[in-house]
Order: C-alpha cells, then structure tokens, then sequence
C-alpha cells in the first residue's frame, strides 16, 4: 500500500463514528519510556460500541492497528506506527463497585482500582496498587505483583474481537498462566471486566497497600521513565540464581549504558531513559544484558516488555533485540 493509499483509508477511518481522532500523534508521550515516534492515526474511543465500529472497519483491510493502554510495558519503534493506535484509557474507564462484585471498564487506572475497591472494603486488589497500567492491560499481560495476577480475580471479562464483535469471556476462556493471558494471541480488546473482590478488614487491606507502595518506592528507580520490570523471572531460574534483577546486577551490569538508555543503578531489572533514548539503543542494551548473562550462567532471560514494530506488530522486546 503507497503511504497515499493509507493516508486516504485513514482519513476515512477518522470520519466514523469512533471517539476522539488525531493524526501524527507522538507515541512518546503515550508510554512510561517516553520513547517513539508518530502514530499516524491515534483514537481514542468512549464507547465499546464505538470500538466495535472501528474493528469493522479495520476488519479484512490491511492497515496495522496496535491497541495500548497507558503504555507502560511497551517499547514504540523509533518509526512509531503507519496505521492506527487505539488508546483504551480515560475515556472509557468506569467503574461500579457493589459488595463482593465490581463492573470496571478497560481503561480505569489500576491504583485508582486499587484505592476504591479498598475503600468499600472490599479485598484482592492489594497486589495491584502500584501498577500505573489500565485494567485492560493489566487483563491482557495477566499482571500482577507477589506471584499473583490479576486473573485470579476476573470473573468475566467483555471483549470486543478483531472482527468488530462483542463477546464475552469466563475466567477460563482467558487462560490465564503467568504473565499471559489468550488475549495476547487473539488481539481481542478488553472493554469491561467484572471481578470478585470478597469482604475483608479495611485496615489491613490498607495497611498491605501501604506496605507494598514503600517497597517499591524504595526499591524501584522512580525519577527517570521506565517501564518497570523489563525481564521475566522463572521459577527455576529463580530457585537456581535468584530473581532477574539480582542475576544482572551479579553479572556488574548495573549502570551499563548504551546512548541514553542506562541498566538502572537503582534496580537492575530496569532500564531507564537518561533523556531522549531510542527505541534502537533500548534494544541493544537487552541484547547485551542477555548476552551477558547467557555467556555467564547459561540463563535465557525472556522479556516481559513488548516491541511495538512499524508495522503494528507486538512481540517480547527480547525477540527484536535478538535480529539487531
Ligand atoms: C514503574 C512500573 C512498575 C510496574 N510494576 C509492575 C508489576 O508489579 N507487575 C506487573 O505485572 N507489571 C508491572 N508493570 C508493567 C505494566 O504496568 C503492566 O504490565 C500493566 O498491566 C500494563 O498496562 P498498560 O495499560 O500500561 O498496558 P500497555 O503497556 O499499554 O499494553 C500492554 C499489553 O496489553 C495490551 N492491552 C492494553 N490495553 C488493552 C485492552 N484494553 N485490551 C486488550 N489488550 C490491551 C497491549 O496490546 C499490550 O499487549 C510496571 C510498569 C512500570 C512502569
């Protein structure tokens, strides 16, 4: 397709009836990393009808489409995105909470979840209350913290397929396993979950927040833009040489940098954006730190991160990394 041909089907897209448009939007400003160049179509629906009407018309043609959330375990290509990024966030984020069940949809902010639900003393949530993603993201990625994800939680969760229809998915249909969900594979958008959330004493619901909160603050490098944890643990790699962090750190990697992306000084899991990183020095960094650690120990180390190629593709930053 000649950028002509897709400027003109974009062009369209944007007439329909699907939320808030713009064009040359920067990606930058729409991740943790604050690295990316332009989409050329940004949406932002308000309605799962209006995201529905969307996949339609994407449906069959061959314009990319990427789906993100706030953006914070993506990694945008230096050459941002020719097609079209749909932003399921603010704009559709509401939430209802009644006792032992809550209605949320796919672009609340989870600590803000997080904070309600412990509100109305309600539990489950403790583990999530320092993850800046959206609840869509945090269904899709199956995330979570203190070896938990938020699938234990999910009761049903309405989607809205590639093919522009709306379904709706039990907790099995999701298969949910560590850090992955079968949302990841079908590209099916979360639009509205329902999860369970039993009755529990306020106070130590709260006071497990507070906990884990100072943790973090105390662990984790908070000044520079990250994207949290950019490697997976496995429960044997865990078991036979400790966590990524500490496996990266042993090998002297800590402070390694590569243009302006730096193996933070903080906390070795993470890399971080000294000002103006690129997506390409980002890459060349995790393919040293695998490298490394391959050479050294004989571990794979997988990326939780996901590389969003021109082309719309997503794939573990680890596989990018791999090809440079
Ligand atoms: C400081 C920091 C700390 C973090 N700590 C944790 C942690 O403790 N535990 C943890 O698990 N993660 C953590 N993360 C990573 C990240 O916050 C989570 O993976 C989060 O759930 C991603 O949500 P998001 O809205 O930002 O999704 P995005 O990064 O925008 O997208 C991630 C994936 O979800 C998909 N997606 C996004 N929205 C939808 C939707 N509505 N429907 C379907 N698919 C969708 C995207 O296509 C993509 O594949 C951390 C990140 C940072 C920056």
């Amino acid at each position: 397709m000649t950028m002509e041909t897709l400027k003109n089907k974009l062009k369209d897209l944007a007439a329909l009836n699907i939320g808030a448009v713009c064009f040359d939007e920067p990606l930058s400003v729409h991740n943790s990393w604050k690295i990316g160049g332009h989409a050329d179509l940004f949406v932002e629906p308000e309605t799962p009808a209006q995201v529905a009407e969307l996949m339609r018309a994407l449906d069959g043609s061959d314009i990319p489409c990427v789906v993100i959330g706030q953006g914070t375990n993506l990694l945008f290509d230096d050459d941002g995105i020719r097609g079209v990024v749909v932003k399921i966030g603010a704009r559709m984020a509401d939430l209802k909470i009644s006792t032992g069940s809550i209605i949320v949809q796919g672009g609340c902010w989870v600590p803000q979840l997080a904070r309600k639900v412990m509100a109305k003393g309600l539990s489950g949530l403790e583990h999530c209350i320092g993850i800046p993603g959206t609840v869509g993201g945090l269904i899709a990625m199956n995330g979570g913290s203190q070896r938990k994800g938020i699938g234990e939680n999910v009761v049903s969760v309405t989607v809205v397929t590639r093919a522009g229809e709306i379904q709706h998915l039990s907790q099995t249909d999701c298969c949910f396993s560590y850090r992955r969900s079968a949302l990841q594979d079908s590209g099916a958008i979360v639009v509205e979950a329902e999860l369970l959330c039993p009755l529990a004493d306020q106070n130590a619901v709260r006071s497990e927040m507070l906990n884990d909160l100072r943790t973090r603050r105390g662990k984790f490098p908070r000044k520079l833009p990250n994207c949290g944890s950019v490697f997976l643990s496995t429960t044997e790699m865990h078991a036979s040489v400790g966590p990524p962090g500490k496996i990266i750190e042993d090998a002297g990697l800590k402070g390694t940098r590569i243009g302006q992306a730096e193996v933070s000084t903080q906390h070795a899991n993470f890399i971080v954006n000294r000002g103006g990183a690129k997506a390409a020095e980002v890459l060349q960094l995790i393919a040293h730190i695998r490298q490394t650690i391959r050479q050294r120990i004989g571990f794979e180390l997988d990326c939780e991160v996901r590389y969003v190629g021109s082309d719309g593709r997503l794939t573990p930053a680890h596989l990018k990394a791999d090809q440079i």
